[in-house]
Order: structure tokens, then C-alpha cells, then sequence
């Protein structure tokens, strides 16, 4: 074991406020005993893949180039780029576009540090969680089979624990299997410095039955009863030196159906409807950007509102990429959120409602924008390398995970661009445990009768973002 050693668990699509004791008394002891920091938020766009990026690259999307669950790469112009698909990816990162940055997988490799990934994630996000794993012969398990997972390491742990149980919502019977394979096969075969240990619910299950739904509370427990069976198994000497448990994002209610994904012009370009919806415009000059944006503005759909001008300033009536680190050359060139209801008073998640394109049944949960529900999400840390019994409410976010790890292993953070938290850190204050600076910032634009506002917090001068929303003409149904 060497220093700093860590397991990352993740919970996939767990909003802070649903980490309750009741519901998941293992995670909120955990929480509650170790660093815990109260004010973490996800990335936009809030898409697992977008999200589990990231994490990995310490980095957001403007510099990494991951820039949505789905767009429009310039590898493949005529289609969307599908970031679930495993052959995309492949083509992508075999032409050398699929990452800007450098992943942690790589990071291990250089450092001569190991690198392992247990995941019931979809094909993509296991992909992302350490893109190069084959090529640097770091082991990957997955529910998936080859080629997301080793093809031996998949021989190996079917033949001891059977086979790999059907997909369901709960997916209780694959997280199950998949602790399994954590506990009996990877520690003991590879102990690795360094672990990703994702859980695919509750998201899947939210998506289908709702946030607060009967069976995702189901999930929510399974998987906590999970996450207890690796806490008893690493309190007694087992495993890495630190824990650290995080989730991609939150959810809210989807709440009304798009009658159709065909709500862009044609003549405006390509467009990609989703949570997050962009559109890529054969004339993409600032003058047909404004016009993009007027028309925008002014539709029932129409949440908040991006699009750059060649020089990086907004857009009349938009906000610019870089209001929410999604400035990247991969990007939109006007992208938008649907419309949800405006919690702009009380920030509260449990109020979020959203329009949503597809893919759930109305009520069912729903992610992808910047109400506070899918933005805020559960970070916590146990072990050595951390303070016990504190919460931190510095603001802080996905890609500062990674440099944290980094920092409590005494490697470098040269290229990341998340801050390693220091202050949650364990040891000498002179080196940690102070607190940078954060100053709030509100951010408005109106145009026409469309208000659309951004909440950042700026720590150590990087923004990170709190939550968006909008206000002016009612939602749907009002
Ligand atoms: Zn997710």
C-alpha cells in the first residue's frame, strides 16, 4: 500500500439532500465522520459521462473537450458523436480528439502507481473513468464484458462468481456482483494505489420511478448496504489508506415531455436536443448566433441560454461559455437548458421541475442543466490523509477531486485544473488546512422578456458554478 492510496466510490446520480441517515445510514455516518464537503457541485453540462471526465482528467469541460453526452464531433460531422457508444469513443481517441487532458490512469502509469476500475456504469462512463486502461495494461471490470473490461480479468471473476446478473431498476443484483469482484478479486490480485468503484444507481432507478419513488429508495439503500460491507471490510486493515465517496450529479423531476426533439430550424443547423441541447450552425458568425438566440429566447422551451462571440464575449442575450468552464472549440455554438421551474428564492432541490426531451417517463428523474438539484452532489472523505469530524463549506466541484487525490499521494497537480482541497487535509497547517479565498458572484442577462441568472462562487480566482435559472414568462402549465 503506498502513500495516499485511495477508493473512489460512486453513487451515481445520489443528490446531497437524498443522503439521508434513514435511508442510507452507512454513507451519512461516513459523511458525518470524515471530510465532508457540504457545498460540492457537479459540472455543465450535469451528464454522467461529462461528469465522470471531470472527475478523472481534474479538469472541466473547456479544457478537457468532453463537452456533452452527446454532440457534434468533427470526426462525424453528419451524425451525433454518442459518448455511450464504445466504438465512438475508440474512433475518437484513436484519432487522438477524444481528451485534451491527462487522465489519472495515465497520471498512475507515469508515476509507476496502479490503477484499477469497478464499474455497473454504462459502457461510456466506464470508458471514461480511465480511457487509455487497456493500452497501459491497467485492469477494468465491468458489466459489460470485453472490450470495456480486461478480457482475462472478465474470464477470471465469472469463473468464480458465475455469471454476470441481468441489468434491473434496482440493480441491486449487478452492485451486489460487482462488490464481489472489488472485495475478492481486485484487491487481492492487484491492490491497487489507486480504485474507481461505481455504482449505477440510484440514477438508473431515479430515471425510471422518480427521485423520492419507493423503488429508488430501494436503490439507494442496496446501495448503501454495499458501501457498508466495503467499510467493515477496510476497517478491518483491508484496502487503500483513504475512502473517498463521491456522486456525478443529482436529479430532478422530469415533468413535462418535449411533443417533439424537432424544435430547432433547420435552417439554423444541427441540433442536439437533450437536458443540455446544442446547436451547430453551418454559419456560425456572431451576427447568426444573435439571430440563433433572439428566436431562442423567445420559445416556451427555452431555458438558459450560451453562445460565445469570436472573441469570447456573449452573445446579446446569452451568457458565454466560459460563464460555466464549457468553453471549448469541441462545443455548441448556442446551447441552452429546458425550461424548469424557477427555485431562483429558495434554491431548493426538492422544487426542481424540468421539461425533459425523452428517454423517462413524466415524473421520473432528470438531469443535465443547472437547477441546484442536479448540480448538488455528495463528497466525502475518510482516512489518514484527511480531517475527521469536518465540514467544510468551502464551494467546490468535480474536478477538484482528482488534485486532492493527487495532493494526499505527494504527487503533482501540473495540469489539472481543480484545486486540491487542502483544507479538509490531515497534518502540518502550514502546508494545509487553510482556506482560500471565495467570493459570490450573481451574473444576470435579460432580453426580450427572457431573465436568465448564474450563481458562481469564485475560489482561489476559478469559477465554479452553484446553480442557474430563469425567470420571466411562467413555465408550462401556468
Ligand atoms: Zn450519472
Amino acid at each position: 500500500m503506498t502513500q495516499g492510496s485511495t477508493l473512489l466510490v460512486v453513487f451515481d446520480g445520489l443528490r446531497r439532500d437524498r443522503a439521508t441517515p434513514d435511508i442510507m445510514p452507512n454513507l451519512a455516518r461516513f459523511m458525518e465522520e470524515g471530510a465532508n464537503f457540504i457545498n460540492s457541485r457537479s459540472i455543465f453540462p450535469s451528464e454522467t459521462r461529462v461528469a465522470v471526465t471531470s472527475v478523472m482528467t481534474g479538469c472541466p469541460p473547456a479544457d478537457h473537450g468532453l463537452v456533452a453526452n452527446q454532440f457534434y464531433h468533427p470526426l462525424q460531422p453528419e451524425a451525433p458523436f454518442k459518448t455511450a457508444e464504445w466504438e465512438q469513443l475508440e474512433m475518437a481517441a484513436n484519432a487522438g480528439q477524444l481528451l485534451d487532458c491527462k487522465t489519472m490512469g495515465q497520471r498512475m502509469a507515469e508515476n509507476g502507481r496502479t490503477m484499477a476500475v469497478v464499474s455497473t456504469g454504462s459502457k461510456g462512463a466506464s470508458r471514461m473513468m480511465n480511457s487509455s486502461a487497456h493500452a497501459l495494461n491497467q485492469p477494468v471490470f465491468t458489466v459489460h464484458g470485453p472490450p470495456v473490461s480486461t478480457e482475462d480479468l472478465h474470464e477470471v471473476i465469472t469463473a468464480g462468481q458465475g455469471d454476470i446478473p441481468a441489468a434491473g431498476a434496482p440493480n441491486s443484483a449487478r452492485v451486489a456482483y460487482a462488490t464481489d469482484a472489488l472485495l475478492d478479486f481486485i484487491y487481492p490480485k492487484f491492490s491497487p494505489d489507486m480504485c474507481v468503484f461505481w455504482m449505477s444507481d440510484p440514477d438508473i432507478t431515479s430515471h425510471q420511478f422518480g427521485v423520492t419513488s419507493p423503488e429508488t429508495v430501494v436503490a439507494q439503500k442496496t446501495c448503501d448496504e454495499n458501501f457498508g460491507r466495503i467499510l467493515a471490510w477496510w476497517r478491518d486493515g483491508n484496502g487503500p489508506e483513504n475512502i473517498v465517496v463521491m456522486s456525478d450529479h443529482g436529479q430532478i423531476t422530469g415533468a413535462c415531455q418535449l411533443e417533439t426533439v424537432d424544435i430547432i430550424p433547420a435552417h439554423f443547423g444541427k441540433a442536439s436536443i437533450g437536458a443540455f441541447s446544442g446547436i451547430y450552425m453551418d454559419d456560425p458568425s456572431d451576427g447568426r448566433k444573435a439571430e440563433v438566440v433572439d428566436w431562442l429566447v423567445e420559445q416556451d422551451f427555452c431555458g438558459l441560454v450560451f453562445a460565445s462571440a469570436g472573441d469570447g464575449t456573449a452573445i446579446k442575450g446569452a451568457f458565454p461559455w466560459t460563464a460555466v468552464r464549457n468553453n471549448h472549440a469541441r462545443g455548441a455554438d448556442v446551447g441552452f437548458t429546458l425550461r424548469s421551474t424557477n427555485s431562483s428564492e429558495t434554491h431548493d432541490p426538492k422544487a426542481d421541475e424540468c421539461i425533459f426531451a425523452g428517454g423517462i417517463p413524466v415524473g421520473g428523474g432528470m438531469h443535465g442543466g443547472l437547477n441546484k438539484g442536479e448540480l448538488s452532489t455528495v463528497l466525502a472523505a475518510q482516512g489518514p490523509a484527511y480531517r475527521t469530524q469536518f465540514p467544510s463549506d468551502t464551494p467546490c466541484w468535480l474536478p477538484d477531486i482528482v488534485p486532492t487525490i493527487l495532493t494526499t499521494m505527494d504527487l503533482p497537480v501540473d495540469g489539472t485544473s481543480g484545486r486540491p482541497m487542502v483544507e479538509a487535509l490531515a497534518g502540518d497547517d502550514q502546508k494545509f488546512g487553510q482556506a482560500p479565498s471565495v467570493e459570490t458572484r450573481l451574473l444576470s442577462v435579460t432580453h426580450k422578456e427572457h431573465e436568465q441568472f448564474l450563481r458562481q462562487w469564485v475560489v482561489n480566482g476559478k469559477t465554479i458554478v452553484d446553480c442557474g435559472w430563469t425567470s420571466g414568462r411562467g413555465a408550462w402549465g401556468q
